[in-house]
C-alpha cells in the first residue's frame, strides 16, 4: 500500500460548501430515487434536519432481477435538481463503467457499492475522474483487500477517496450485516483516508441505526450515511431500514455533540 498511508490524501477539499477532512459528513436520502417529486421533497427534508449530502440510487444493484432497478439517467437529472435546489452535494452509486462519464455530469460524488468493491475495471476508471468517490467495503472483503481497492483509485490519480463501512457478512443473521466498527478504528489507525459508516445497510434494522451511528463516531468515523424516507412503507427499495426525517434529525443532533467531545 502506497497511497492510502500518505498524508497527501487527507488534505481538505470542498464539495460545494462541505469541507472533506474537516466537517462531519452526514449523507441522508432514500435508497432509490423514485420520482422527481420524491427526491426533491426528501432532499429538502435532509437539509432541514441537518444533513450535508443527499443520496439517491438511480442504478440499483438488486439481488433479484425482478426487483426495482432504479430510474437510471432520468433519476440523476432529478437528483441534480434536488442538489441545485438545496445547495447540497449529491451522491449516487454507479454500477457500470459505461454510465460513469454521464453520471459525473449530474452528481458531486460517486458511490461504489459493496458488490462492486472489487470491480477493478470500474475502480481504474474512477481513478481518472476528479470528483470524490465513496468506496464501500465488499460483502466479504478484508481490510487489506478494501484498501487495495482504494489504491486502484488513488494510484490512478484521483486522491478524493472516502471509505464507507457498510457491514460484512458473518454467521449472524438477525441483522442484515454485521457492522464492523473495529475496521473503522483500524482504518483510522492505519491510514489517513477519511472513513464514514453506513448503519442502514450495516444493520438493516431501523431500530439499531441510531445506536450504531453514535457508536461509529466513537470508533473514529468521519461521517454517516443513512437511508431516509418520509413514507418508508411505500419505498421501492429498503423501506424496512429507512428512517423518518425527524429520526434522522435526532441522530444528526446527537452526532454533533459526540463529535465535539471525542
Ligand atoms: C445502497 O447504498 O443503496 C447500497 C446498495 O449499498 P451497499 O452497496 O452497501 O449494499
Ligand atoms: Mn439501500
Amino acid at each position: 500500500l502506497k497511497y492510502s498511508l500518505e498524508k497527501l490524501h487527507f488534505n481538505t477539499y470542498k464539495i460545494k460548501e462541505l469541507k472533506i477532512g474537516r466537517d462531519f459528513i452526514i449523507i441522508g436520502g432514500p435508497c432509490s430515487i423514485e420520482s422527481e417529486e420524491q427526491i426533491i421533497r426528501i432532499g429538502k427534508l435532509i437539509k432541514k434536519y441537518g444533513g450535508n449530502v443527499i443520496r439517491g440510487g438511480a442504478f440499483k444493484p438488486r439481488t433479484s432481477p425482478y426487483s426495482f432497478q432504479g430510474l437510471g439517467m432520468k433519476g440523476l437529472e432529478y437528483l441534480k435538481e434536488a442538489g441545485d435546489i438545496t445547495g447540497l452535494p449529491v451522491i449516487t452509486e454507479v454500477l457500470d463503467v459505461r454510465d460513469l462519464e454521464n453520471a459525473v455530469k449530474y452528481v458531486d460524488m460517486i458511490q461504489v457499492g459493496a458488490r462492486n468493491a472489487q470491480c477493478y475495471s470500474l475502480l481504474k476508471e474512477l481513478g481518472k475522474i476528479d470528483i470524490p468517490v465513496v468506496l464501500k467495503n465488499g460483502l466479504n472483503t478484508s481490510i487489506h483487500e478494501w484498501l487495495c481497492s482504494a489504491e486502484y483509485i488513488l494510484s490512478g490519480g484521483n486522491h478524493k477517496v472516502i471509505l464507507c463501512e457498510r457491514g460484512i457478512r458473518t454467521s449472524e443473521n438477525y441483522t442484515r450485516n454485521t457492522m464492523d466498527l473495529s475496521a473503522v478504528a483500524a482504518i483510522k489507525y492505519l491510514t489517513n483516508l477519511p472513513i464514514i459508516t453506513d448503519p442502514s445497510h450495516g444493520t438493516g434494522k431501523r431500530e439499531l441505526i441510531e445506536k450504531m451511528s453514535l457508536s461509529s463516531i466513537m470508533a473514529g468515523s468521519d461521517g454517516i450515511m443513512i437511508e431516509v424516507h418520509d413514507y418508508p412503507e411505500k419505498a421501492l427499495s429498503d423501506g424496512e431500514q429507512a428512517l423518518l426525517p425527524k429520526e434522522f434529525g435526532a441522530i444528526v443532533s446527537k452526532s454533533a455533540s459526540l463529535v465535539s467531545v471525542r
